[in-house]
């Protein structure tokens, strides 16, 4: 297929449903006892509810939103730890819009741009480092988020300012992976997953074989996936077939866009920049070992965190969730967005309470924006 309109065509999306409710009977999933299949990826969020596949699949397939989107998991203690950089005199803070709004313990960054901290949007980290050459009395930080799949844009822009000797350029680093926090959801002992929709982006950086621990460890079959409905549902159909079949595989239902070792380049940016931290906290799901990345000792000169004398190294303090917030519970599967007491009340994508209503792809802004009232009211 060479054309969007072929991976959103009718007729192969109705064959997909047919064969996807055939295997669905065949493992015996109902809508009491159903199939639970994880997306991991806050886009294969979005596009589940934007075609609305949640609800053109067989019943007894459920789909869980995973932690996928990074600006939900981010959590309230570093949004207050950007707020303390960025409220700095000598600081230009930049960020990627969709970082604005989320919720610290202070407001947003947002709410810190207007009180007059000097924030500025940003559409890469070059226009950051093009920010620092054109400032050169100003200290210019890029607030570098996101999963692997931004975290070679950070890294070579790190390496770029390092070779023009750029110093008043640093990097917030909150770069996270995605293999560390399915596992850790594979060890919550009350977590009921039967598979796993793997993220799409991502893989193109990291490739599939970070994900082997999934079937060899712990029994699951895991399907890389796109990002179009047919994309989706061939996948859903693959993690259903293996089920049936009793394998469990990492599968590459995109490989037309995801090398399996990934990309040789953006790989060995990574390597070179960062170094693992021994712990990063996640919104909703605490600590987690090994899950995010800081700027090695050799780049530390771009690292704002040292800079400035925050964050992990400065006793930083974790915050609890604000009260009622159930982002957690939703990130975890363990109740729908509807569920959640906040939801439509003290929380709409006008005025977040919690990350998953602030990001487009996260699980709540989707149910709010594909199902809005209507989906409160059918709960
Ligand atoms: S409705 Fe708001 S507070 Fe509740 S889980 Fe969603 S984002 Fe969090």
């Amino acid at each position: 297929m060479k054309f969007a309109s072929e991976f959103r065509d009718p007729a192969l999306a109705r064959s997909l449903l047919s064969a996807i409710a055939a295997r669905a009977d065949q493992i015996g999933a109902t809508r009491e006892k159903p199939c639970h299949i994880m997306e991991i990826c806050g886009g294969h969020t979005h596009a589940i509810f934007r075609y609305g596949l949640d609800k053109l699949v067989h019943e007894g397939i459920e789909f869980i939103h995973g932690p996928g989107c990074p600006v939900c998991v981010l959590p309230m203690s570093r949004v207050d730890e950007c707020i303390e950089i960025a409220e700095r005199p000598e600081v230009i803070f930049t960020t990627f819009g969709d970082a604005m709004r989320v919720p610290g313990t202070r407001g947003s960054l947002l709410q810190a741009k207007a009180r007059g901290a000097d924030i500025r949007m940003v559409y890469s980290p070059l226009d950051a480092l093009e920010l620092a050459r054109r400032n050169p009395d100003r200290e210019v930080v890029f607030f570098g988020l996101g999963f692997e799949t931004t975290t070679p844009s950070t890294a070579l822009s790190i390496q770029q300012a390092a070779r023009e000797g750029l110093r008043n350029f640093s990097v917030f680093c909150n770069h996270i992976t995605v293999p560390e926090p399915i596992k850790a959801l594979l060890d919550d002992p009350d977590m009921l997953l039967d598979g796993f929709i793997g993220p799409g982006h991502v893989s193109m950086v990291i490739g599939t074989h970070p994900y082997d621990f999934i079937p060899r460890d712990y029994g699951k079959p895991i399907v890389v996936a796109g990002f179009e409905p047919t994309d989706l549902l061939q996948s859903v159909l693959m993690v259903l077939t293996q089920i049936a079949e009793g394998r469990a595989e990492v599968e590459n239902q995109y490989a037309r866009v995801v090398p399996e070792h990934g990309n040789a380049v953006s790989l060995a940016a990574i390597a070179e920049v960062y170094e693992r931290r021994p712990s990063f906290e996640w919104r909703g799901l605490g600590e987690i070992d090994a899950s995010g990345l800081r700027i090695r000792e050799a780049f530390s000169d771009w690292d704002s965190e040292r800079k400035f004398g925050v964050g992990y190294g400065a006793g930083r303090q974790p915050q609890p969730e604000p009260e009622g917030c159930a982002c957690g519970a939703v990130m975890t599967g363990r109740i729908k967005p509807t569920a959640c007491p906040q939801f439509g009340r003290g929380c709409t994508p006008e005025m977040p309470l919690g990350a998953l209503m602030v990001s487009s792809e996260g699980a709540c802004a989707a149910y709010w924006q594909y199902g809005g009232a209507r989906g409160l009211a059918a709960e």
